[in-house]
C-alpha cells in the first residue's frame, strides 16, 4: 500500500512527497495502524528501516485532528532518547514530516544555550524530542510539566531505559495524564529490558521483525584478523584504495580516536574524531562536515552508534570491537539504511577474538571472514606511507646532517 491510500492528514501526505517517501517500510506498515488506533506499542525492527516516521507519521496525525490544542507550559508528546545528535536529528525528520501542520516542534538538549528552549514552552510544545538531562532540569524548575502529555515514545528503548534513566523514565509516566499512549522503538531488546518496557506499558503490541536476525538485511559484514599494531596500515589502505567514499570507523576509547586521527594525518589523511570529550557545537560541525561529504572519513566512539543516519555512508569499520555485544549491531547499522546498501569490516586482533565470540553469539551467527594472506598482510604494512615517510625523514635528517657537517668543517 502506498502512502497516498493512507488515512492520514493531506498536509503529511504533501511532506512524505517531498521527502520522496512513497510506500512505508515494513515497520512502518506494521507501526502505524496500532499507532494510529492509540495502542501502546514495543516495535523492534532493524537499523535504518525507518523506525523514526514509524512512530512520527501517526502522532503527527494525531496530534492535527486532535480536538485539544497546546496549552502554555505543557507539552502534548515526548520523544526521548540518547544522545543529542539523535534528539537533533529526529527533530528534523519531525520538522519535515510536519512541514504543513503548524505544530510546534522543540528539541531540548544540553550543551547550548537554554534561553531560546525555554520560551519555546510559554506558548506550549506539540512535540519535544529530548535528551533526558536537560529535559528533567527544565522541568524541575518549572517551565513545563507533563500533565496535558498524551503520548511518551522512547527510541533507542532498550538504551534509554538501561542508561540508568529507568527511574525517571518511571516518573515521567508516573506524570502522565491516566489516558496516555507509550511507544517503544529499538533495533536490539534484551529480556530484561523487554520486561522493564513491560512493566511500564498497558497490553501492549509487539512488533518485532526479524527477531532472529537483528543485523540488517542491507549491510554485509566481516571480520578480519589484523593485529593491533597493524590495523592503522590496513585502514590506511582502505582509505586509500576508496576515495572519496565515505567511512565511519569506531574506536573503542576517545583516546584512541585521537591517536588513531594523528595517526592518519602522518600519512597524508585527513579525518574528523567524534566523541564525548568534544564541546557541543564541536560535535554538530564534525557531524556536518562528515554529513556535506566536506571530510570522508569520520573516528568515533559509541556516542555515534545509535541512531544517527548519514546518507552515503558506504563502509563502517570496526577498528576496535565494541565492548557492548548489542552496539556491533548498532555501529555497522550506519550503513545499509533505508534502501541502500553497505558494508562492515571489523578489524580483529589476537586479545578481541573473546569479543567476536560474544558478538557472534549475540546476532546468532558467525561473521563470514576476510582471508587477508600472508602476502597481503606483508605488503600492505609494507605500503604504508607512513613507512615511506619514515624513510623520507631520514633521508631529509640525513642531509641536514650532512649539510651540518658541511657548515662546521668550513
Ligand atoms: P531507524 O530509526 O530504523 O534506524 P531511520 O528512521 O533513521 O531508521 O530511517 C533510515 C533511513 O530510511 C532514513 O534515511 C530515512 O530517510 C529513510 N526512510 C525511512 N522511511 C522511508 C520510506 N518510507 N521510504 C523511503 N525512505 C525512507
Ligand atoms: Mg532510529
Amino acid at each position: 500500500m502506498k502512502f497516498e491510500n493512507y488515512a492520514i492528514s493531506d498536509n503529511i501526505k504533501k511532506s512524505l512527497e517531498e521527502m520522496g517517501f512513497r510506500k512505508p517500510t515494513d515497520i512502518q506498515f506494521k507501526a502505524i495502524p496500532s499507532i494510529l488506533k492509540g495502542e501502546d506499542v514495543l516495535a523492534i525492527a532493524q537499523t535504518g528501516t525507518g523506525k523514526t516516521a514509524a512512530f512520527a507519521i501517526p502522532i503527527i496525525h494525531k496530534l492535527e485532528i486532535s480536538a485539544h490544542r497546546r496549552k502554555p507550559n505543557r507539552v502534548r508528546s515526548l520523544v526521548m532518547v540518547p544522545t543529542r545528535e539523535l534528539a537533533l536529528q529526529i527533530e528534523e525528520v519531525v520538522r519535515s514530516l510536519s512541514k504543513y501542520s503548524k505544530l510546534s516542534i522543540l528539541a531540548v538538549i544540553g550543551g547550548i544555550d537554554e534561553t531560546r528552549q525555554i520560551n519555546k514552552f510559554e506558548h506550549g510544545v506539540d512535540i519535544l524530542i529530548s535528551t533526558p538531562g536537560r529535559m528533567f532540569d527544565l522541568k524541575s524548575r518549572g517551565y513545563f510539566d507533563f500533565s496535558e502529555t498524551e503520548t511518551l515514545i522512547l527510541d533507542e528503548a532498550d538504551k534509554m531505559l538501561a542508561l540508568g534513566f529507568n527511574r525517571d523514565i518511571r516518573d515521567v509516566v508516573h506524570n502522565l495524564p491516566r489516558y496516555h499512549q507509550t511507544l517503544f522503538f529499538s533495533a536490539t531488546i534484551n529480556e530484561e529490558i523487554k520486561d522493564l518496557a513491560y512493566s511500564i506499558v498497558r497490553n501492549p503490541i509487539r512488533i518485532q521483525l526479524s527477531p532472529k536476525d537483528p543485523v540488517s538485511k542491507n549491510v554485509e559484514h566481516s571480520v578480519a584478523f589484523i593485529e593491533m599494531d597493524d590495523k592503522r596500515f590496513f585502514l590506511e589502505r582502505m582509505i586509500n584504495e576508496q576515495k572519496d567514499k565515505k567511512i565511519l570507523v569506531f574506536v573503542r576509547t576517545k583516546v584512541r580516536a585521537e591517536r588513531l586521527y594523528n595517526a592518519m594525518l602522518r600519512v597524508g589523511i585527513e579525518t574528523l574524531t567524534l566523541h564525548g570529550d568534544k564541546e557541543q557545537a564541536d560535535r554538530l560541525d564534525v557531524l556536518e562536515k562528515f554529513r556535506a561529504g566536506t571530510v570522508n572519513v569520520l573516528i568515533a566512539t559509541d556516542i555515534s552508534a545509535r541512531g544517527i543516519d548519514i546518507k552515503g555512508v558506504e563502509y563502517v569499520v570496526n577498528y576496535d570491537l565494541p565492548d557492548v555485544d548489542e552496539n556491533y549491531v548498532h555501529r555497522i547499522g550506519r550503513t545499509g539504511r533505508g534502501f541502500e546498501r553497505g558494508q562492515a569490516y571489523s578489524f580483529c586482533a589476537e586479545e578481541e577474538r573473546e569479543m567476536l565470540k560474544k558478538i557472534e553469539a549475540y546476532i546468532g551467527k558467525d561473521i563470514k571472514v576476510m582471508d587477508i594472506d600472508k602476502v597481503d598482510y606483508r605488503m600492505t604494512k609494507a605500503l604504508t606511507q607512513e613507512g615511506d615517510n619514515n624513510w623520507k625523514k631520514l633521508l631529509e635528517e640525513n642531509e641536514k646532517e650532512q649539510a651540518g657537517r658541511k657548515k662546521r668543517k668550513k
